[in-house]
Protein backbone atom coordinates (compact mmCIF):
# COMPACT_ATOMS: atom_id res chain seq x y z
CA UNK A 1 0.00 0.00 0.00
CA UNK A 2 1.66 3.10 -0.85
CA UNK A 3 1.49 6.42 0.97
CA UNK A 4 0.52 9.78 -0.79
CA UNK A 5 1.93 13.11 0.89
CA UNK A 6 0.15 15.83 -0.74
CA UNK A 7 1.80 19.75 0.61
CA UNK A 8 1.92 23.23 0.72
CA UNK A 9 -2.08 23.50 -0.76
CA UNK A 10 -4.94 25.00 -0.15
CA UNK A 11 -7.62 22.76 0.86
CA UNK A 12 -10.85 23.65 -0.39
CA UNK A 13 -14.37 22.20 0.81
CA UNK A 14 -17.82 23.49 0.79
CA UNK A 15 -17.35 25.58 3.78
CA UNK A 16 -13.81 26.99 3.48
CA UNK A 17 -10.42 26.80 2.52
CA UNK A 18 -7.32 26.12 4.80
CA UNK A 19 -3.56 25.81 3.66
CA UNK A 20 -3.61 21.75 4.84
CA UNK A 21 -1.47 19.01 4.21
CA UNK A 22 -2.79 15.46 3.13
CA UNK A 23 -1.77 12.12 3.93
CA UNK A 24 -3.66 9.66 1.70
CA UNK A 25 -2.67 5.86 3.39
CA UNK A 26 -3.75 2.98 0.28
CA UNK A 27 -6.79 3.92 -0.97
CA UNK A 28 -7.88 6.12 1.91
CA UNK A 29 -7.08 9.78 3.44
CA UNK A 30 -5.44 9.00 6.61
CA UNK A 31 -4.90 12.63 7.69
CA UNK A 32 -5.75 16.55 7.25
CA UNK A 33 -2.88 18.46 8.70
CA UNK A 34 -1.79 21.67 9.75
CA UNK A 35 1.46 22.56 7.60
CA UNK A 36 4.67 21.64 9.10
CA UNK A 37 2.55 19.62 11.79
CA UNK A 38 4.12 16.57 13.70
CA UNK A 39 1.01 15.06 14.56
CA UNK A 40 1.83 11.63 13.03
CA UNK A 41 4.98 11.61 15.07
CA UNK A 42 7.06 11.58 11.37
CA UNK A 43 8.14 13.74 8.70
CA UNK A 44 5.83 12.51 6.44
CA UNK A 45 7.62 14.04 3.36
CA UNK A 46 9.98 11.49 3.82
CA UNK A 47 7.91 8.48 4.89
CA UNK A 48 5.62 8.73 1.84
CA UNK A 49 5.96 7.08 -1.48
CA UNK A 50 4.16 9.84 -3.22
CA UNK A 51 4.93 13.30 -2.38
CA UNK A 52 2.65 16.44 -4.89
CA UNK A 53 3.67 19.77 -4.18
CA UNK A 54 0.35 21.48 -4.46
CA UNK A 55 2.07 25.09 -4.06
CA UNK A 56 0.08 27.59 -5.09
CA UNK A 57 -2.89 25.30 -6.24
CA UNK A 58 -6.10 23.83 -4.96
CA UNK A 59 -6.52 20.58 -3.12
CA UNK A 60 -9.79 19.61 -3.94
CA UNK A 61 -11.83 16.31 -3.81
CA UNK A 62 -12.78 14.61 -6.70
CA UNK A 63 -15.78 15.60 -8.58
CA UNK A 64 -18.85 13.73 -8.58
CA UNK A 65 -20.82 14.07 -11.97
CA UNK A 66 -24.25 12.34 -10.77
CA UNK A 67 -25.78 12.97 -14.57
CA UNK A 68 -24.21 10.64 -16.98
CA UNK A 69 -25.26 8.26 -19.83
CA UNK A 70 -22.22 6.36 -21.27
CA UNK A 71 -23.15 4.19 -24.03
CA UNK A 72 -26.90 4.68 -23.54
CA UNK A 73 -29.06 3.84 -26.74
CA UNK A 74 -31.56 6.40 -27.82
CA UNK A 75 -33.14 6.75 -31.04
CA UNK A 76 -31.70 4.01 -33.04
CA UNK A 77 -27.70 4.64 -32.36
CA UNK A 78 -26.17 4.53 -28.81
CA UNK A 79 -23.72 7.47 -26.80
CA UNK A 80 -20.48 7.43 -28.23
CA UNK A 81 -18.91 6.89 -25.40
CA UNK A 82 -18.52 3.94 -23.92
CA UNK A 83 -17.81 3.34 -19.66
CA UNK A 84 -14.38 2.44 -20.61
CA UNK A 85 -13.57 5.88 -23.00
CA UNK A 86 -15.94 8.10 -20.77
CA UNK A 87 -14.42 7.37 -17.44
CA UNK A 88 -11.00 8.00 -18.28
CA UNK A 89 -12.28 11.15 -20.10
CA UNK A 90 -13.75 12.15 -16.92
CA UNK A 91 -10.82 11.64 -15.03
CA UNK A 92 -9.03 14.07 -17.12
CA UNK A 93 -11.25 16.78 -16.40
CA UNK A 94 -10.95 16.00 -12.57
CA UNK A 95 -14.20 14.03 -11.91
CA UNK A 96 -13.52 10.72 -10.34
CA UNK A 97 -16.69 9.64 -9.59
CA UNK A 98 -19.92 8.88 -11.54
CA UNK A 99 -23.42 8.40 -11.59
CA UNK A 100 -24.87 6.94 -14.58
CA UNK A 101 -28.11 5.69 -15.72
CA UNK A 102 -29.61 2.05 -15.91
CA UNK A 103 -32.50 2.20 -17.94
CA UNK A 104 -35.71 -0.40 -17.86
CA UNK A 105 -37.78 0.07 -20.77
CA UNK A 106 -41.23 -0.62 -21.23
CA UNK A 107 -41.85 -4.77 -20.69
CA UNK A 108 -38.62 -5.41 -18.73
CA UNK A 109 -37.61 -5.88 -15.43
CA UNK A 110 -35.92 -3.08 -13.27
CA UNK A 111 -33.47 -5.54 -12.04
CA UNK A 112 -32.46 -7.34 -15.44
CA UNK A 113 -31.84 -3.57 -16.56
CA UNK A 114 -29.42 -3.00 -13.56
CA UNK A 115 -28.07 -6.17 -14.02
CA UNK A 116 -27.01 -5.35 -17.91
CA UNK A 117 -25.85 -1.89 -17.30
CA UNK A 118 -23.58 -4.05 -14.47
CA UNK A 119 -22.19 -5.82 -17.58
CA UNK A 120 -21.37 -2.54 -19.64
CA UNK A 121 -19.68 -0.74 -16.43
CA UNK A 122 -18.03 -4.10 -14.83
CA UNK A 123 -14.21 -4.05 -15.40
CA UNK A 124 -14.38 -1.34 -17.69
CA UNK A 125 -14.16 2.13 -15.61
CA UNK A 126 -11.08 4.29 -15.09
CA UNK A 127 -13.05 5.84 -12.13
CA UNK A 128 -15.44 4.67 -9.98
CA UNK A 129 -18.98 4.32 -10.80
CA UNK A 130 -23.09 4.02 -9.21
CA UNK A 131 -26.06 3.87 -10.85
CA UNK A 132 -29.65 5.15 -10.38
CA UNK A 133 -32.21 3.35 -12.10
CA UNK A 134 -34.43 5.07 -14.79
CA UNK A 135 -37.83 3.47 -14.08
CA UNK A 136 -39.44 3.67 -17.64
CA UNK A 137 -42.56 1.26 -16.91
CA UNK A 138 -43.90 1.86 -13.43
CA UNK A 139 -46.04 -1.31 -12.81
CA UNK A 140 -46.68 -3.07 -9.75
CA UNK A 141 -43.64 -5.82 -10.50
CA UNK A 142 -41.50 -2.36 -11.00
CA UNK A 143 -42.15 -0.86 -7.75
CA UNK A 144 -41.46 -4.00 -5.76
CA UNK A 145 -38.16 -4.19 -7.87
CA UNK A 146 -37.42 -0.44 -6.53
CA UNK A 147 -36.71 -1.96 -3.22
CA UNK A 148 -34.44 -4.31 -3.86
CA UNK A 149 -32.56 -2.34 -5.64
CA UNK A 150 -32.04 0.60 -2.77
CA UNK A 151 -30.48 -2.93 -1.26
CA UNK A 152 -28.11 -3.34 -3.85
CA UNK A 153 -27.12 0.56 -3.56
CA UNK A 154 -28.88 1.67 -6.62
CA UNK A 155 -30.91 4.74 -4.05
CA UNK A 156 -32.23 6.62 -6.39
CA UNK A 157 -34.81 6.36 -9.65
CA UNK A 158 -36.06 8.90 -12.69
CA UNK A 159 -39.01 9.12 -14.33
CA UNK A 160 -39.79 11.01 -17.34
CA UNK A 161 -42.92 13.39 -18.29
CA UNK A 162 -41.21 13.50 -21.52
CA UNK A 163 -41.00 10.88 -24.52
CA UNK A 164 -44.61 9.45 -24.41
CA UNK A 165 -44.45 6.04 -26.17
CA UNK A 166 -40.68 5.31 -24.28
CA UNK A 167 -39.75 6.86 -20.72
CA UNK A 168 -43.15 8.67 -20.27
CA UNK A 169 -44.79 8.14 -17.36
CA UNK A 170 -48.22 9.78 -16.34
CA UNK A 171 -48.97 11.46 -13.34
CA UNK A 172 -50.85 8.16 -11.66
CA UNK A 173 -47.64 6.39 -12.55
CA UNK A 174 -45.53 8.88 -10.96
CA UNK A 175 -47.43 9.13 -7.72
CA UNK A 176 -46.91 5.40 -7.24
CA UNK A 177 -42.96 5.78 -7.89
CA UNK A 178 -43.00 8.73 -5.39
CA UNK A 179 -44.93 7.15 -2.74
CA UNK A 180 -42.85 4.09 -3.46
CA UNK A 181 -39.61 6.21 -3.02
CA UNK A 182 -40.87 8.25 -0.18
CA UNK A 183 -41.27 5.01 1.59
CA UNK A 184 -37.85 3.58 1.20
CA UNK A 185 -36.43 6.95 1.70
CA UNK A 186 -34.55 6.79 -1.89
CA UNK A 187 -34.28 9.81 -4.32
CA UNK A 188 -36.97 10.72 -6.73
CA UNK A 189 -35.31 12.36 -10.34
CA UNK A 190 -37.39 13.88 -12.74
CA UNK A 191 -37.33 14.81 -16.29
CA UNK A 192 -39.62 17.46 -15.96
CA UNK A 193 -40.91 18.56 -19.27
CA UNK A 194 -44.68 18.28 -20.81
CA UNK A 195 -43.97 15.32 -23.26
CA UNK A 196 -47.63 15.10 -24.44
CA UNK A 197 -47.89 18.79 -25.55
CA UNK A 198 -44.28 18.80 -26.95
CA UNK A 199 -44.85 16.38 -29.47
CA UNK A 200 -47.95 18.22 -30.38
CA UNK A 201 -45.54 21.31 -30.93
CA UNK A 202 -42.96 19.13 -32.52
CA UNK A 203 -45.34 17.65 -34.90
CA UNK A 204 -46.98 20.93 -36.06
CA UNK A 205 -43.35 22.94 -36.36
CA UNK A 206 -42.24 20.23 -38.73
CA UNK A 207 -45.38 20.33 -40.78
CA UNK A 208 -44.68 23.93 -41.01
CA UNK A 209 -41.37 23.08 -42.90
CA UNK A 210 -39.56 24.10 -39.65
CA UNK A 211 -36.74 21.06 -39.62
CA UNK A 212 -33.48 22.63 -38.59
CA UNK A 213 -31.84 21.90 -34.99
CA UNK A 214 -33.04 25.62 -33.80
CA UNK A 215 -36.62 24.74 -33.84
CA UNK A 216 -35.73 22.09 -31.47
CA UNK A 217 -35.53 24.51 -28.78
CA UNK A 218 -38.83 26.13 -30.12
CA UNK A 219 -40.96 23.36 -30.45
CA UNK A 220 -40.09 22.44 -26.30
CA UNK A 221 -40.59 25.99 -24.81
CA UNK A 222 -39.92 27.17 -21.21
CA UNK A 223 -43.45 27.12 -19.91
CA UNK A 224 -43.43 23.53 -20.84
CA UNK A 225 -40.90 22.47 -18.28
CA UNK A 226 -42.38 25.11 -15.66
CA UNK A 227 -45.77 23.50 -16.01
CA UNK A 228 -44.08 19.84 -15.46
CA UNK A 229 -41.53 21.08 -12.92
CA UNK A 230 -44.53 22.34 -11.00
CA UNK A 231 -46.51 19.18 -11.13
CA UNK A 232 -43.94 17.04 -10.27
CA UNK A 233 -43.79 19.67 -7.47
CA UNK A 234 -46.85 19.48 -6.06
CA UNK A 235 -47.22 15.37 -6.80
CA UNK A 236 -44.33 14.81 -4.15
CA UNK A 237 -45.66 17.42 -2.11
CA UNK A 238 -49.08 15.29 -1.70
CA UNK A 239 -46.76 11.67 -1.31
CA UNK A 240 -44.06 13.16 0.93
CA UNK A 241 -41.39 11.98 -1.47
CA UNK A 242 -37.88 14.05 -1.73
CA UNK A 243 -37.65 15.33 -5.26
CA UNK A 244 -34.60 16.24 -7.85
CA UNK A 245 -35.30 17.94 -10.96
CA UNK A 246 -32.46 17.07 -13.53
CA UNK A 247 -31.28 19.07 -15.90
CA UNK A 248 -33.13 22.44 -15.21
CA UNK A 249 -32.34 24.66 -18.17
CA UNK A 250 -36.07 27.38 -17.53
CA UNK A 251 -35.25 30.00 -15.33
CA UNK A 252 -38.84 29.76 -14.67
CA UNK A 253 -38.71 26.06 -13.72
CA UNK A 254 -36.17 27.47 -11.23
CA UNK A 255 -38.67 29.78 -9.74
CA UNK A 256 -41.32 27.06 -8.56
CA UNK A 257 -38.19 25.16 -7.14
CA UNK A 258 -37.01 27.72 -5.32
CA UNK A 259 -40.55 28.41 -3.47
CA UNK A 260 -41.42 24.96 -3.20
CA UNK A 261 -37.59 24.93 -1.39
CA UNK A 262 -38.67 28.10 0.25
CA UNK A 263 -42.28 26.24 2.12
CA UNK A 264 -39.69 23.83 3.38
CA UNK A 265 -40.42 20.86 0.69
CA UNK A 266 -37.64 18.36 -0.31
CA UNK A 267 -36.70 19.74 -3.53
CA UNK A 268 -33.48 20.06 -5.44
CA UNK A 269 -32.85 21.43 -8.49
CA UNK A 270 -29.81 20.35 -10.77
CA UNK A 271 -28.13 22.32 -13.96
CA UNK A 272 -25.68 21.60 -16.06
CA UNK A 273 -22.59 23.55 -17.78
CA UNK A 274 -24.83 23.94 -20.99
CA UNK A 275 -27.19 25.79 -19.82
CA UNK A 276 -24.88 28.34 -17.54
CA UNK A 277 -23.09 28.80 -20.81
CA UNK A 278 -24.28 27.70 -24.39
CA UNK A 279 -27.79 29.83 -25.63
CA UNK A 280 -30.80 28.72 -28.09
CA UNK A 281 -29.81 31.66 -30.38
CA UNK A 282 -25.82 31.07 -30.40
CA UNK A 283 -25.43 27.26 -30.63
CA UNK A 284 -29.24 25.75 -31.57
CA UNK A 285 -29.69 28.55 -34.28
CA UNK A 286 -25.78 28.14 -35.36
CA UNK A 287 -25.94 27.90 -39.52
CA UNK A 288 -27.68 25.09 -40.93
CA UNK A 289 -26.85 21.54 -39.56
CA UNK A 290 -24.36 22.74 -36.76
CA UNK A 291 -26.76 23.48 -34.27
CA UNK A 292 -27.61 19.73 -34.31
CA UNK A 293 -24.88 19.73 -31.38
CA UNK A 294 -26.08 21.13 -29.22
CA UNK A 295 -29.52 19.15 -29.69
CA UNK A 296 -30.49 17.54 -26.26
CA UNK A 297 -33.80 17.98 -23.46
CA UNK A 298 -34.24 20.10 -22.14
CA UNK A 299 -33.10 22.37 -24.79
CA UNK A 300 -30.34 25.16 -24.31
CA UNK A 301 -32.37 28.60 -23.50
CA UNK A 302 -32.92 31.68 -24.78
CA UNK A 303 -30.10 34.11 -23.54
CA UNK A 304 -32.29 37.40 -24.66
CA UNK A 305 -34.86 35.94 -21.62
CA UNK A 306 -32.53 35.76 -19.22
CA UNK A 307 -31.70 32.17 -18.43
CA UNK A 308 -28.27 31.39 -17.83
CA UNK A 309 -27.89 34.45 -15.61
CA UNK A 310 -30.72 33.69 -13.55
CA UNK A 311 -29.24 29.94 -13.62
CA UNK A 312 -26.03 31.44 -11.93
CA UNK A 313 -28.09 33.35 -9.57
CA UNK A 314 -29.96 30.14 -8.74
CA UNK A 315 -26.88 28.29 -7.76
CA UNK A 316 -25.72 30.63 -5.07
CA UNK A 317 -29.31 31.16 -3.61
CA UNK A 318 -28.39 26.96 -3.05
CA UNK A 319 -31.36 26.13 -5.11
CA UNK A 320 -29.54 24.80 -7.48
CA UNK A 321 -28.10 22.03 -5.52
CA UNK A 322 -25.72 20.43 -8.23
CA UNK A 323 -24.39 20.84 -11.74
CA UNK A 324 -24.04 17.51 -13.10
CA UNK A 325 -23.31 17.45 -17.12
CA UNK A 326 -26.23 14.77 -18.15
CA UNK A 327 -22.91 13.56 -20.54
CA UNK A 328 -24.50 12.32 -23.83
CA UNK A 329 -22.64 12.49 -26.30
CA UNK A 330 -23.07 11.63 -29.76
CA UNK A 331 -20.92 12.31 -32.83
CA UNK A 332 -22.38 14.34 -35.64
CA UNK A 333 -21.54 12.01 -38.38
CA UNK A 334 -23.64 8.93 -38.52
CA UNK A 335 -25.60 10.10 -35.30
CA UNK A 336 -26.56 13.86 -35.43
CA UNK A 337 -26.72 13.17 -38.88
CA UNK A 338 -29.84 11.32 -38.56
CA UNK A 339 -31.98 14.47 -37.97
CA UNK A 340 -31.10 16.43 -41.41
CA UNK A 341 -34.31 17.39 -42.24
CA UNK A 342 -36.17 16.61 -39.03
CA UNK A 343 -35.08 17.53 -35.70
CA UNK A 344 -36.69 15.31 -33.84
CA UNK A 345 -34.52 12.49 -35.45
CA UNK A 346 -31.49 13.97 -33.72
CA UNK A 347 -30.08 12.32 -31.10
CA UNK A 348 -30.67 14.19 -27.94
CA UNK A 349 -27.19 15.12 -25.67
CA UNK A 350 -24.48 16.80 -25.41
CA UNK A 351 -21.21 15.31 -23.89
CA UNK A 352 -18.83 17.34 -21.06
CA UNK A 353 -17.97 15.00 -18.54
CA UNK A 354 -14.56 16.04 -19.38
CA UNK A 355 -15.00 19.76 -18.82
CA UNK A 356 -17.70 20.06 -16.01
CA UNK A 357 -15.08 20.96 -13.33
CA UNK A 358 -13.59 23.20 -15.54
CA UNK A 359 -16.32 24.79 -17.18
CA UNK A 360 -17.46 26.07 -13.19
CA UNK A 361 -14.21 26.94 -12.23
CA UNK A 362 -14.65 29.53 -14.77
CA UNK A 363 -17.31 30.63 -12.94
CA UNK A 364 -15.20 31.38 -9.75
CA UNK A 365 -12.44 33.20 -11.90
CA UNK A 366 -15.92 35.42 -13.57
CA UNK A 367 -16.74 36.19 -9.92
CA UNK A 368 -20.06 34.14 -10.36
CA UNK A 369 -19.65 31.56 -7.62
CA UNK A 370 -17.36 31.12 -4.84
CA UNK A 371 -14.71 28.51 -4.60
CA UNK A 372 -16.44 27.10 -1.96
CA UNK A 373 -19.78 26.70 -3.99
CA UNK A 374 -17.76 25.13 -6.73
CA UNK A 375 -16.89 22.23 -4.70
CA UNK A 376 -20.07 22.13 -2.98
CA UNK A 377 -21.95 21.99 -6.07
CA UNK A 378 -19.69 19.64 -8.01
CA UNK A 379 -18.38 17.24 -5.55
CA UNK A 380 -19.96 17.30 -1.71
CA UNK A 381 -23.63 17.77 -2.57
CA UNK A 382 -23.96 15.21 -5.20
CA UNK A 383 -22.22 12.91 -2.62
CA UNK A 384 -24.55 13.69 -0.27
CA UNK A 385 -27.51 14.08 -2.32
CA UNK A 386 -26.97 10.28 -3.67
CA UNK A 387 -25.72 8.44 -0.11
CA UNK A 388 -22.01 8.60 -0.72
CA UNK A 389 -20.77 10.82 1.62
CA UNK A 390 -18.02 11.25 3.65
CA UNK A 391 -16.88 8.71 0.95
CA UNK A 392 -16.73 10.87 -1.50
CA UNK A 393 -16.92 14.48 -2.16
CA UNK A 394 -14.97 15.64 0.90
CA UNK A 395 -11.28 15.92 1.99
CA UNK A 396 -11.38 14.33 5.49
CA UNK A 397 -9.83 11.52 7.64
CA UNK A 398 -11.16 7.92 6.51
CA UNK A 399 -12.67 9.28 2.97
CA UNK A 400 -11.64 7.83 -0.39
CA UNK A 401 -7.95 9.20 -1.68
CA UNK A 402 -9.83 10.63 -4.53
CA UNK A 403 -8.19 14.24 -4.64
CA UNK A 404 -7.70 16.90 -7.43
CA UNK A 405 -4.98 19.35 -7.36
CA UNK A 406 -6.22 21.84 -9.25
CA UNK A 407 -3.96 24.85 -10.66
CA UNK A 408 -6.12 28.20 -10.88
CA UNK A 409 -3.54 29.92 -12.76
CA UNK A 410 -3.22 27.27 -15.38
CA UNK A 411 -5.06 27.04 -18.69
CA UNK A 412 -6.89 24.89 -20.27
CA UNK A 413 -8.08 25.21 -24.15
CA UNK A 414 -10.99 22.98 -24.72
CA UNK A 415 -11.61 21.29 -27.66
CA UNK A 416 -9.53 22.93 -30.31
CA UNK A 417 -7.97 20.82 -32.83
CA UNK A 418 -10.27 17.65 -31.20
CA UNK A 419 -7.83 17.80 -28.02
CA UNK A 420 -10.26 16.34 -25.36
CA UNK A 421 -10.47 12.75 -24.67
CA UNK A 422 -14.61 12.01 -25.16
CA UNK A 423 -15.62 10.13 -28.55
CA UNK A 424 -16.77 12.48 -30.46
CA UNK A 425 -15.39 14.34 -33.12
CA UNK A 426 -16.54 17.92 -32.04
CA UNK A 427 -16.71 19.49 -28.76
CA UNK A 428 -19.88 21.34 -27.66
CA UNK A 429 -17.57 24.08 -26.08
CA UNK A 430 -14.90 24.13 -28.63
CA UNK A 431 -12.91 27.39 -28.26
CA UNK A 432 -14.15 27.94 -24.66
CA UNK A 433 -10.71 28.84 -22.40
CA UNK A 434 -10.62 28.17 -19.14
CA UNK A 435 -8.62 30.05 -16.64
CA UNK A 436 -7.53 26.80 -14.63
CA UNK A 437 -6.25 23.13 -15.14
CA UNK A 438 -6.88 20.04 -13.67
CA UNK A 439 -2.81 19.27 -12.96
CA UNK A 440 -3.12 15.84 -10.78
CA UNK A 441 -5.99 13.32 -10.74
CA UNK A 442 -5.91 10.78 -7.66
CA UNK A 443 -8.45 7.56 -7.69
CA UNK A 444 -8.65 6.02 -3.92
CA UNK A 445 -4.91 7.23 -3.41
CA UNK A 446 -3.67 5.51 -7.25
CA UNK A 447 -2.23 9.06 -9.24
CA UNK A 448 -3.99 8.61 -12.21
CA UNK A 449 -4.03 11.79 -14.41
CA UNK A 450 -0.39 13.66 -13.73
CA UNK A 451 1.34 16.73 -15.68
CA UNK A 452 -0.58 15.52 -18.67
CA UNK A 453 -0.15 11.62 -18.41
CA UNK A 454 -3.17 9.21 -17.90
CA UNK A 455 -1.64 7.07 -15.26
CA UNK A 456 -5.14 5.01 -14.65
CA UNK A 457 -6.37 1.95 -16.27
CA UNK A 458 -9.26 0.15 -16.99
CA UNK A 459 -10.77 -1.75 -14.94
CA UNK A 460 -9.92 0.57 -11.47
CA UNK A 461 -12.94 2.27 -10.81
CA UNK A 462 -15.39 0.24 -8.73
CA UNK A 463 -19.15 0.15 -8.53
CA UNK A 464 -19.88 2.33 -5.42
CA UNK A 465 -22.76 0.64 -3.31
CA UNK A 466 -25.09 3.78 -2.40
CA UNK A 467 -26.67 4.49 1.13
CA UNK A 468 -29.64 6.73 1.13
CA UNK A 469 -30.00 10.49 0.80
CA UNK A 470 -28.47 12.66 3.31
CA UNK A 471 -28.97 15.93 1.83
CA UNK A 472 -32.65 16.28 2.75
CA UNK A 473 -33.82 19.75 3.92
ZN1 LIG B 1 -29.96 12.58 -18.76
Amino acid sequence: MSRVFIHGGTVVSATGSQLLDVLIDGETIAAVIQPGSTVLGADLAANADVVIDATGKYVIPGGVDAHTHMQLPFGGTEASDTFEIGTRAAAWGGTTTIVDFAVQKLGERVQDSLAAWHGKAAGQCAIDYGFHQIVGDVNAESLKGMAELVSEGVSSFKLFMAYPGVFYSDDGQILRAMQTAGDLGAVLMMHAENGIAIDVLIEQTLQRGDTAPYFHGTSRPWQLEEEATHRAIMLAQVTGAPLYVVHVSAKQALEQIAQARGNGQNVFGETCPQYLYLSLEEQLGAPGFEGAKWVCSTPLRARAEGHQDELWRYIRTGDVTSVATDHCPFCMKDQKELGIGDFSKIPNGIGGVEHRMDLMFQGVKDGRISLEKWVEVCCTTPARMFGMYPRKGVISPGADGDVVIYDPNGHTSIGVGKTHRMNMDHSAYEGFDIDGHVDTVLSRGRVIIDGGQYLGSTGHGRFVKRGLSQNLI
